[in-house]
């Protein structure tokens, strides 16, 4: 079978870290170019992603690892050029920017792959599947590490567009959109901002839901200096304690850490991105941004003081 010719666009950490291995280990892909404005990569390295597109022969599909407000534009135009589109998370800095993408993925016939890594954990699916018409008594989503550790460098994330504690925080999202067993929503977020940044540093949010009969609530935090704290914890009327820890990677049920299996997050996203462009459907699920919009909407800010990279 004929390789899908793929590019990475946007070679930074999480590129080098897992894009690469990924594609590398899947046998359907063929890794053959990757842009970014410093001139990092592998492959055919361009500085200029509009040259990669111009350049590349029988190019594909590309994967776009940017920060995510440079992202529609991009996406966009690798659509327009007929390509399959994989987007890391944030798909795109808006709700309307991502609709966007998927209308036009649609009209042009390609793949648009708006991915969640957290979500491609195994213990997210059993997590799921243990909840699954419960009723929910209470939940504490803590969403804590520290910016300096995690984002050395990455002054984008204080940027327009760069969501600030919600970039590790929209992972939280996504993984609760996943497991939640009925529609949640935004009711108040309270949100730290640095003098010098545009996007906050730490947020408290609470949630409501209509499966809910106790107090739903998210504390993310990129001041956290001991460690980092990924966990969702959720007590069913029932009684049951399910514990989701380590960005979604371990369950905890009652006490018990069950045993899960699978790819791992990358390689399960690009096993997808192949079962999706061979039935050239799309799988943009926007819900996990829409929570974080609606955390911005529904904001009270207080500002604290400057960040240092
Ligand atoms: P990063 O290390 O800062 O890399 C971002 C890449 O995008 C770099 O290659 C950068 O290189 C390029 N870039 C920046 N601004 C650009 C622009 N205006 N136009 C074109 N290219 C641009 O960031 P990252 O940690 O890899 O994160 C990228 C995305 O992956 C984010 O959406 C993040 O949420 C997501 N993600 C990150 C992690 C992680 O552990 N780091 C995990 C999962 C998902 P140049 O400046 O040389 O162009």
């Amino acid at each position: 079978m004929k390789p899908i010719r793929i590019a990475i666009i946007g070679y930074g950490k999480i590129a080098s870290d897992q894009h690469v291995p990924s594609i590398h280990g899947n046998p359907r892909f063929e890794l053959v170019a990757t842009s970014s404005r410093s001139g990092e990569g592998v492959e055919a390295m361009f500085t200029d992603w509009r040259e990669l597109l111009r350049s590349v022969d029988d190019l594909h599909a590309v994967a776009i690892t940017t920060p995510p407000s440079v992202r529609h534009e991009i996406a966009r135009e690798c659509i327009q050029a007929g390509l399959h589109v994989l987007l890391e998370k944030p798909p795109a800095a808006t709700l309307s920017e991502v609709e966007d993408l998927a209308c036009l993925a649609e009209i042009q016939g390609v793949t648009c792959y708006a991915t969640w890594h957290s979500r491609h954990n195994p213990a997210v699916h059993a997590a799921a599947q243990a909840l699954a018409g419960k009723r929910i008594a209470e939940m504490q989503i803590v969403w804590q590490e520290d910016v300096h550790k995690w984002h050395p460098g990455q002054q984008w994330i204080w940027e327009r567009g760069g969501f600030g504690v919600f970039d590790p925080g929209i992972n939280a999202f996504s993984i609760l959109t996943a497991i939640f067993p009925g529609a949640i929503y935004v009711r108040s977020a309270d949100l730290t901002v640095p003098q010098n940044g545009q996007t906050p540093i730490a947020a408290e949010i609470e949630f409501g839901s209509d499966v809910a009969d106790g107090p739903l609530h998210a504390s993310l935090d990129f001041r956290r200096t001991e460690g980092e704290a990924w966990t969702i914890e959720i007590r069913t009327t029932e009684g049951a304690l399910l514990k989701l820890v380590d960005g979604g990677s371990r369950l905890i049920l009652d006490g018990k850490e069950q045993t899960v299996s699978g790819l791992g997050e990358y390689p399960d996203i690009y096993r997808e991105f192949v079962d999706l462009i061979d039935e050239r459907r799309s799988n943009v699920d926007v819900r996990p941004l829409r929570l974080v919009a609606d955390c911005l909407l529904t904001a009270e800010s207080k500002s604290t003081e400057p960040i240092t990279m």
